[in-house]
């Protein structure tokens, strides 16, 4: 296993990461509230801590990873009551579409996502505690509460004051709580809503509690890595540590906190409450999945990303494809090379910085996932492989091969690179090689026209065709 730093919001500085009980590493990251379609900021945290996971089960460590689904909450209620949907199955809807949009970007390391209605039993059994700890009690409508005042420690992940917790003047106090910082962790029913029985009556799962709730069963009471967006650090973080450390009498819940950066359009967070979301699938339609994996990890996870469009993926594509190309060469140099073909070896120079870039891939990932140096790193060996893209046909598979290491690394720890036809322009790509064989039939025939037309077809599609002496070689690069 690999050591690596990590900055932990908790401590605020960037520590060695030590597993409880390594190899295995648990792994929980805050996902969405689905009512609504996905926009671009909430795949930044997705591609994130799809990079975090890829890269411990790379350096060995076996990943348990988790990624909730809040599948009922008041945005959502109220969202479902407007275009008269059942709020369950509302949040379903979107829940899959969700998942649909991560297979397409590629985020492939999440081994499940949780929706928290299925957490009822422990949820209960989470308050049931609390209550009995003292922690908790019973307003008279059969709402249940948390008692801040009974965790001296609470808001030690933001540095907050629980009088942030506290409505301002001009609003309302909440008669049923018996502090102001108190925070709901069993609803009473509202007639209408989906609801559970409890001892306390009929009612539903507060937020902050499905997550702990879950990962109590899930990771146990103590785990390695809690990560999600830097909006959630406060009051949600805080009041997770709160409730498991109250609830199980152990610390420190979790182990080491990363919060993402936001991604933000006009110097603001891009949030659909707010209003300035620009969907994640039409970027994926657009752009393709590479662009923006390349996008958000052509930042350091913890800064603020600017998404100013069309400028921004505009040149998040130019500068992807400079990287990708000579990437892309050498595996269709490998396509068109039988297995063991006779050809040159790499000059021994070539070789040993192959290796020891990967060396250093790893290296630099391993301080506190510094991605964005981990690409630049990437693009030196892109200007070092075009001045090499001429001698390509000449080489050996093994030579190859061993060219194509640095980008293979990337793959499989960035997600980058990889060669599907969604990667290269969704599902039109896999009825490219039917037209291009259509298109070299009807060049056979001396048809041009018709060969002409089939190339501007995929050209409106976003896909640019190349004759040269070895055949038609196509590439993605987005509508025009
Ligand atoms: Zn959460």
């Amino acid at each position: 296993m690999r050591r690596f730093t990590v900055y932990d919001s908790l401590t605020r500085e960037v520590r060695s990461f030590a597993p409880i009980a390594p190899p295995r590493v648990g792994m929980f990251v805050c996902g969405l509230t689905p009512y609504a379609e996905a926009h671009v900021g909430h795949g930044r945290f997705a591609v994130v801590f799809d990079v975090v996971a890829r890269a411990l089960r790379h350096w060995g460590y076996r990943v348990f990873y988790v990624q909730n689904i809040t599948n009922l909450d008041d945005k959502l209620i109220a969202r479902a009551a407007e275009i008269e949907e059942d709020p369950l199955a509302l949040a379903d809807r979107y829940a899959q579409s969700w998942r649909r949009l991560m297979t397409r970007l590629e985020v492939s390391s999440v081994n499940y996502y949780p929706y928290a209605t299925d957490y009822v039993p422990e949820i209960l059994a989470q308050v049931r505690v609390l209550i009995d700890r003292g922690y908790a009690y019973v307003a008279e409508d059969g709402s249940v509460y948390y008692s801040v005042a009974r965790f001296p420690e609470y808001g030690k992940l933001s540095g907050q004051r629980v009088e942030a917790l506290r409505p301002g003047a001009r609003v309302e106090v909440d008669e049923r709580k018996r502090a102001p910082e108190d925070f709901v962790i069993w609803k009473a029913a509202t007639p209408g809503e989906p609801s559970w029985e409890s001892p306390w009556g009929p009612g539903r799962p507060g937020w902050h509690i499905e997550d702990t709730a879950m990962t109590g069963r899930l990771l146990g009471p103590r785990y390695d890595l809690h990560g999600a967006g830097l909006d959630l650090i406060f009051p949600h973080h805080d009041s997770e540590i709160a409730l498991a450390e109250a609830a199980s009498g152990e610390a420190p819940f979790v182990n080491y906190w990363m919060h993402n950066g936001l991604l933000t359009m006009g110097g603001e967070k891009m949030s659909k409450s707010i209003g300035n979301v620009s969907s994640l699938e039409d970027a994926i339609d657009r752009y393709g999945p590479m662009v923006l994996r390349f996008y958000y990890l052509n930042a350091h996870y913890r800064s603020p990303l600017e998404f100013d469009p069309p400028r921004t993926l505009d040149e998040a594509k130019e500068a992807y494809a400079r990287l990708a190309l000579p990437a892309d060469r050498i595996a269709e140099a490998l396509d068109r090379r039988a297995e063991d073909a006779a050809g040159a070896d790499l000059p021994d120079t070539l070789a040993d910085a192959a290796e020891a870039l990967e060396e250093t891939l790893d290296a630099t990932l391993a301080n506190d996932f510094n991605s964005r140096e981990v690409i630049a790193l990437l693009f030196g060996w892109t200007r070092r492989m075009t001045e090499d893209l001429p001698r390509l046909d000449a080489y050996s598979s093994d030579a190859l091969e061993e060219l194509a290491g640095p980008y293979r690394w990337a793959e499989e720890v960035l997600g980058l690179f990889v060669r599907r036809p969604e990667g290269r322009g969704g599902a039109w790509a896999n009825l490219v090689p039917v037209l291009l064989e259509a298109r070299a039939r009807a060049r056979a025939r001396g048809d041009f026209a018709e060969a002409d037309r089939i190339r501007d077809e995929l050209r409106g599609r976003g896909i640019r065709l190349e004759d040269d002496a070895s055949g038609t070689r196509w590439e993605f690069t987005g509508p025009e």
